[in-house]
């Protein structure tokens, strides 16, 4: 079996502690939408603001994921973590597509283009959120 890790890397040396509740109420509210395949678990101990493990087949489909942590993060507003949370669910949402659907596959590598649609999808979900057409 072969393992896959996504993460969402930390690029601030200045890391803010955060706590699972605050992760919890998050998924309670602006995330009660989003299906998480696991519980995304707060992870002090991460270098990343998000990371996912999955275990893959050998020929490349996802078997299953087997963690969603988040760490401390970059920056210590509400919104930050809002996006974290959903920078993981969209790295899911890839790993179980990009298997059997091409619009998945073409952009799952490298990292720059999965990350430059996973923060497109981010910034829809936030002006959803604000109203914004
Ligand atoms: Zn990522």
């Amino acid at each position: 079996m072969d393992e896959a890790v996504v993460s969402n890397p930390a690029n601030s040396s200045n890391r803010h502690i955060i706590t699972q509740e605050q992760i919890d109420d998050i998924l309670a509210n602006e995330l009660q939408a989003f299906t998480f395949p696991v519980k995304p678990v707060y992870n002090p101990r991460i270098k990343d603001n998000g990371r996912t493990i999955a275990e893959m087949y050998k020929w490349g489909q996802l078997k299953r994921i087997v963690s969603i942590d988040i760490g401390k993060q970059d920056e210590p507003d509400r919104e930050f973590l809002v996006d974290t949370l959903l920078h993981e669910f969209y790295e899911v949402e890839i790993l179980e597509k990009q298997y059997i659907d091409d619009y998945y596959r073409a952009l799952s590598r490298p990292d720059s283009k999965r990350h430059a649609w996973i923060n497109d999808k981010i910034s829809r979900f936030f002006k959803r959120l604000e109203g914004q057409p």
